[in-house]
C-alpha cells in the first residue's frame, strides 16, 4: 500500500459525514442501539462495533487502520500513552512465574515495570546486552515468555539484529515485542522482520507538535483482540477521539517531517563531528558507529536523536554550555519540531559529579525542525562558552 494512501485516504469515509475532508472527532461516550440483538451482540463482544468510547471510537478507528497499514499489521491499538502501550502489550503476555528477557536499559518506564512491578506478581526480568545473538541465547529459560527489544535504544542507540532474535524467539515459542519509537514504521518495519508485536510512542514522531501523549500499538487481530478486552479496556488505556484527530493530523506530515529531520541530522552531524570540543558522536547512521552494518541493513534510515561528547575537564563546562543555548530547550522527549537536549549529568547528583566517566559527558541532541544554521549556529555560541 502507497504511504500516500495509507495517510491521505485509508479509513476516511468523507460521505458519511458530509464528505468532510478532514475527519470529525466523535466525541461521544456511548452509541446507541436500535435493536436489542445489537446490544446483545456488543455486550459478546465489544471489539465487534461500537457501545463505549473506553472501547472502540470511530475516530480512533481512522487512525487504527492507518497505524495497522503503516506498520503492515492486521491490527493495531491507540493508547492514551507509549507507556501504557508498553504496559499492555507486556502484561497481557506473562502471568506469575514467567521470565523476561529484556534489552538492558530500555524506556525508563519499561524498566519501572520490569524491576518494581512485575516482581510483585512473580514475574523476573533478565537484561542482555542484546549486540550478539548469544546474549539472548544464553538468557532463555524454560519459563521466558517474552523477548523485548528496543532498537535503536533511544538514549545508547545500540541495536539488535531483529531478523536473527525473531528467528530465535519463534524456535522457542517465545514472544517477541519491540519498541520502534526511533525509527516509526515509515524507516524500520519490525513485523516484516518476523517480530511479534511493535509499538512507539505516538507522542514522538506520529504526533510531532510537543502536544499529544499517546502509545501505537501492532500485531495480529487475535493479540489485538485479546489485549483489548483485558488490560485495554480493564485500565481504561485507550486514546481519547480528539487526541486520535490530533495524531491523525500528525501522520499526514510525517513523512515530510522525518525528511527534513533526517537533513538536519546529517548537517548538525557534520557540524558537531568537526568541532574541537566535540569527543566524539553516537549516530546509527554514521560509519563510525560500531553496528553500521546493521543499521543500514535493517533500518531504512535514521535521524533526530544522537549523543555526542563534550572535550572538558569539569562537569561545570557542560552546565554552562547546556545553559547558555538560546534555542534548543533543555527537555525530556523528542520528535516534535524542536530542537531539545538532555546532558547525562542531569540524572547524577551534584556531589557525584565526576568528569573521568565518560557518561557524564554524554549529552542526547534531538535534532527538530528548525532551519539547520539556526540549530548549528546555537551549538556554536554556546561552545564558545566553555
Ligand atoms: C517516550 C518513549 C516512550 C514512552 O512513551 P510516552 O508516550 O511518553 O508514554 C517509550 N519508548 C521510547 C523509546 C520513548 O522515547
Amino acid at each position: 500500500m502507497d504511504v500516500s494512501y495509507i495517510i491521505n485516504e485509508l479509513g476516511e469515509e468523507r460521505e458519511s459525514y458530509f464528505n468532510a475532508v478532514a475527519p470529525p472527532i466523535i466525541q461521544t461516550s456511548n452509541f446507541a442501539c436500535r435493536k436489542v440483538d445489537d446490544m446483545r451482540k456488543l455486550f459478546e463482544n465489544e471489539y465487534s462495533g461500537y457501545l463505549y468510547s473506553r472501547g472502540l471510537n470511530p475516530t480512533v478507528d481512522i487512525l487504527r487502520k492507518k497505524l495497522a497499514a503503516l506498520d503492515e499489521a492486521e491490527d493495531c491499538l491507540v493508547f492514551n500513552s507509549g507507556a501504557s502501550a508498553i504496559y499492555a502489550a507486556v502484561v497481557a503476555n506473562v502471568a506469575l512465574g514467567d521470565h523476561i528477557v529484556s534489552v538492558s536499559k530500555p524506556y525508563t518506564w519499561a524498566q519501572k515495570l520490569f524491576n518494581h512491578i512485575l516482581p510483585r506478581f512473580g514475574v523476573t526480568t533478565t537484561y542482555v546486552d542484546g549486540k550478539d545473538i548469544k546474549s539472548f541465547e544464553h538468557a532463555i529459560q524454560p519459563n521466558t515468555k517474552i523477548i523485548y527489544l528496543e532498537s535503536p535504544n533511544s538514549w545508547s542507540l545500540g541495536l539488535q539484529d531483529l531478523a536473527a532474535v525473531a528467528a530465535l524467539a519463534r524456535s522457542r515459542d517465545i514472544l517477541t515485542i519491540c519498541d520502534n519509537s526511533y525509527c516509526t514504521p515509515l524507516y524500520q518495519k519490525p513485523l516484516a522482520m518476523g517480530i511479534d508485536l511493535t509499538l512507539q510512542s505516538a507522542t514522538k514522531y506520529i504526533g510531532g507538535h510537543s502536544d499529544v501523549v499517546a502509545g501505537v500499538l501492532c500485531g495480529s487481530t487475535a493479540m489485538m483482540q485479546k489485549i483489548f478486552n483485558n488490560e485495554y479496556c480493564t485500565a481504561g488505556l485507550g486514546v481519547t477521539p480528539f487526541h486520535a484527530w490530533l495524531l491523525i493530523r500528525g501522520l499526514r506530515t510525517l513523512p515530510i517531517r522525518l525528511q527534513k529531520v533526517t537533513e538536519n541530522t546529517k548537517r548538525v552531524l557534520q557540524f558537531l563531528k568537526e568541532h574541537p570540543k566535540v569527543d566524539g558522536i553516537i549516530f546509527p547512521y554514521d560509519e563510525s558507529f560500531p553496528q553500521y552494518d546493521l543499521a543500514t541493513k535493517q533500518m531504512k534510515g535514521a535521524c533526530g536523536l544522537l549523543s555526542f561528547y563534550l572535550d572538558v575537564k569539569k562537569i561545570d563546562d557542560i552546565v554552562v554550555f547546556c545553559e547558555s543555548l538560546k534555542h534548543i530547550l533543555m527537555a525530556v522527549s523528542w520528535g516534535g519540531y524542536e530542537s531539545l537536549i538532555i546532558p547525562g549529568c542531569a540524572s547524577v547528583k551534584e556531589s557525584n559529579y565526576d568528569i573521568t566517566k565518560k557518561s557524564q559527558r554524554m549529552l542526547r541532541l534531538y535534532v527538530g525542525q528548525e532551519e539547520p544554521e539556526y540549530i548549528i549556529n546555537d551549538l556554536r555560541q554556546a561552545l564558545n562558552n566553555i
